[in-house]
């Protein structure tokens, strides 16, 4: 009886070294099809042959495995040998790290860059409302050496009967603010059709939140050579978040920086919930540089700062935040942005911590 039981073990050990090498030539056959058609452009899951393979097989199958076992075991060996069959960037998204392990540095004309292991920052008012209201702002940027500013022109607002921004009026403003403070200009874009009028007065496109889901948008900023600021949707997972922007990256743009702005939940002690391992999941699944709003997130001036600091030791590659010359009468936001004033105080203590957690100096 042992001898017996013995002799089938060897046998079993045979066949399996004989599917082995079955399996290996198999996989070098399906290869070879994977050159023969990238250099024809025929996409490589043919499922309408996968079918009809499968259909034989079944014809002809004798038993003991019933017919979906040998479905189910050939549907694995038939997909194993596509993804052999697959490219580098068809098996990984375009911003994904495991295609670029290297981090995606945005840099700018002025010097300033975002992912470049120091943090950066970009502050400014929710809202563009006049050119003294955003040059008071550029103002106590530029003397603290910042390279960016924001400011809305297209507001996406929850009522269309709140202020919906001034629109390229405002984009105006934003570009005389910069040629007197020689800061980056960040603006939301919410139209497809304007990226080309706004191309001449802003350089890094924002695209927000609501919009996080809106593919025309993502489509059309992956079109443009211009940095895209892209926001997490409210709802939005991490995957879909990313898929976002592949959307952008798979158009050919790959200057895209993340924004963690807090994702809506049943926490209503902050506008949203700042959702801080989002940061390093981001950092590490992607290539890209994440940023975190800590406006946008918590709507509350008083845990802006803990906030921020969280984001810059989690590892975030900056840090949003709005600021108002005069947030009481803002026309947007106004009860979150900070005022000159709170906004030094807030700086002051964030920017001896930002040089501390600077990836290059840790
Ligand atoms: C903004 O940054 O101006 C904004 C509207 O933010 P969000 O899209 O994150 O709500
Ligand atoms: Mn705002």
């Amino acid at each position: 009886m042992a001898d017996e039981l013995e002799q089938h073990r060897e046998e079993i050990i045979k066949l399996n070294e004989q599917i082995l090498e079955l399996l290996t030539r198999r996989g070098e056959v399906a290869k070879k099809i994977g050159e023969v058609k990238r250099k024809q452009g025929i996409i490589v899951y043919d499922p309408k042959r996968e079918k009809e393979m499968l259909n034989t097989l079944i014809d002809q199958n004798k038993g003991p495995f019933s017919d979906s076992v040998i479905k189910q075991l050939f549907k694995e060996i038939f997909k194993a040998s596509t993804d052999l069959q697959k490219g580098d960037h068809e098996k990984h998204l375009y911003v994904s790290r495991k295609l670029k392990p290297e981090d995606t540095v945005v840099k700018f004309n002025n010097g300033g860059a975002i992912g470049d292991g120091k943090k950066s920052f970009i502050f400014g008012p929710c809202s563009v409302e006049s050119q003294e209201q955003v040059d008071k702002v550029a103002e106590n940027l530029a003397s603290k050496g910042e390279k960016f500013i924001r400011g809305g022109a297209f507001k996406p607002r929850t009522s269309p009967y709140d202020f919906q921004g001034l629109g390229e009026e405002g984009l105006k403003i934003l570009k005389k603010t910069k040629d007197k403070y020689d800061l980056n200009i960040v603006s939301e874009i919410v139209n497809p059709a304007d990226f080309e009028m706004a191309d001449k007065y802003v350089d890094v496109f924002q695209i927000g939140a609501r919009n996080m889901h809106n593919f025309e948008l993502l489509k059309e900023a992956g079109r443009t050579r211009k940095p895209i600021l892209l926001k997490r949707g409210l709802s939005a997972t991490i995957e879909e978040f990313i898929k976002a922007a592949e959307y952008i990256a798979s158009e050919g743009n790959n200057n895209i920086i993340l924004c963690e702005r807090g994702i809506r939940t049943y926490e209503n002690a902050t506008r949203n919930t700042l959702d801080i391992s989002a940061v390093p999941i981001l950092k590490q699944g992607t290539h890209l540089p994440v940023m975190v709003d800590v406006t946008h997130s918590t709507g509350r001036k008083d845990i802006m700062l803990p906030t921020a600091k969280a984001a810059l030791a989690v590892g975030a590659d900056g840090v949003m935040a709005e600021v108002h010359p005069d947030p009481s009468v803002a026309l947007s936001d106004s009860g979150q942005q900070m005022d000159l004033e709170e906004f030094d105080e807030f700086y002051n203590s964030l920017s001896p911590l930002s040089k501390k957690y600077n990836t290059n100096e840790l």
